[in-house]
């Protein structure tokens, strides 16, 4: 009997992790020692950075899309189906298509997703760059812009931590280049005292949206959107009127957790910060967006967090050997400064980020990334 490791999601931890394991067991797996399976309820893979971009008409949606079969190592098996429930007790997980799937070890690697339905109005007049249709309607409705008032608002939690630090500069350098920047008045809302939940992000963008004439209004959690007046309350008592608002929603776990009784509040898993185990199961994994852990969601640490947890399958699946691989609370986020620089923070559960001064080669290892990451989805790099 093969030991079974099952992987729940097909976006970047999951295939990272299937990608690793099955690089390093290829020749158990040809000998039927050991089986490595995805499960994911999509069939392609879509680079969501790239979102970022498209809103901007800087890249072609049809770039980001890729099959989940052409991402994965032959020798891994790929299901296209929903999981609907864990049954931790018996070591199964069940399918929407009826399917049940055993493990021996299962990984949960199921992302987050956006919830604008959270604030009321918010989905109906909203603009957001966090999803693939989204980005793409934002991108019209900017090629429309004449000026106005345009509003910035973040729900938090929700991933990739810099991105609407970089939607807001971008936008500020997008409309110079149009033109337009005179036209138009850009506040950004943030939900805690400053502009960014990480110290030193949000010293550096204060600074940056002082300089570029951005207004910044902090501790606004979003309340509800008057969709007629076009205004956006906080729970504070604040008011935002705006011509344009562009929001990063607040996001939630996938229902699959509460399903199975294993995710707590916000349908996060429970994890390990350094095992990445789902607290009380030895035999599940949790990796990327997915987890409760005090660490940015964000691709990076994913692909971090998969490269601990694929190195202790490997021993697990092997010899049977504990796990001994670590998380250290890696994190690395380009962060785009306009149209052509950039600058990055590097940072781990010890050692809070820098934010180094932003130039044009940051921006371009950052364009560079973009094309690598496919690569490195693959685990060939
Ligand atoms: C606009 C934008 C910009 C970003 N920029 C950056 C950046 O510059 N740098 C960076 O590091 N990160 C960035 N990110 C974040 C990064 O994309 C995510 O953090 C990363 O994809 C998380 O990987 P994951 O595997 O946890 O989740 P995902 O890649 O989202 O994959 C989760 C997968 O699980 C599937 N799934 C969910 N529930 C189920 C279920 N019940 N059954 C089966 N399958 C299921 C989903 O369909 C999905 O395919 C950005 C994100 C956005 C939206």
């Amino acid at each position: 009997m093969p030991k079974r490791l099952l992987v729940v999601g097909s976006g970047t931890a999951g295939l990272m992790v299937a990608n690793l394991v099955a690089r390093a067991l290829e020749s158990q797996i040809q000998h039927h020692e050991v089986e490595v399976t995805v499960l994911g309820e999509r069939d392609d893979y879509i680079y969501q950075p790239g979102f970022l971009y498209v809103a901007f008409d800087l890249m072609d949606p049809r770039s980001l899309v890729r099959p989940v079969r052409d991402l994965l190592h032959p020798r891994v098996r790929f299901v296209h189906d929903r999981a609907e429930r864990v049954d931790a007790a018996s070591n199964t997980v069940v399918t929407q298509g009826g399917v049940n799937l055993p493990y021996d070890y299962l990984v949960l690697a199921i992302g987050s997703r956006i919830r604008p339905e959270d604030v009321p109005g918010l989905a109906q007049e909203a603009h957001w760059f966090y999803t693939l249709e989204g980005a793409e309607k934002l991108r019209e409705a900017l090629k429309g812009l004449q000026g106005g008032r345009v509003a910035i608002s973040v729900g938090i939690p929700h991933k990739c931590p810099v991105a609407p630090v970089e939607f807001t500069l971008m936008l500020d350098a997008w409309a110079r280049t149009r033109g337009l920047r005179d036209a138009l008045e850009i506040t950004y809302t943030y939900p805690v005292a400053r502009a960014h939940t990480i110290p030193a992000v949000a010293a550096f963008a204060e600074a940056e949206f002082e300089r570029r004439a951005i207004k910044v209004e902090t501790f606004f959690n979003m309340e509800s959107v008057d969709t007629e007046a076009h205004v956006l309350h906080s729970q504070e008592g604040t008011d935002v009127a705006f011509d344009l608002l562009v929001t990063v929603p607040p996001h939630g776990g996938d229902a699959l957790g509460g399903a199975s009784g294993l995710a707590g509040a916000g349908n996060w898993y429970p994890t390990d910060r350094q095992l990445l185990q789902v607290q009380g199961h030895e035999n599940i994994f949790a990796v990327g967006d997915t987890t409760d852990l005090p660490v940015s969601k964000a691709g990076s640490v994913a692909h971090f967090e998969s490269e601990v947890v694929a190195d202790n399958l490997v021993g697990l699946l092997s010899e049977g050997r504990r796990p001994g691989h670590t998380y250290a609370g890696r994190a690395f986020c380009f962060i785009e400064t306009s149209l052509e620089e950039a600058t990055y923070i590097s940072f781990d559960f010890q050692h809070p980020p820098v934010v180094p001064t932003p130039s044009r080669s940051i921006h371009f290892f950052k364009q560079t990334y973009n094309q690598i990451h496919w690569a490195n989805l693959k685990a060939v790099i």
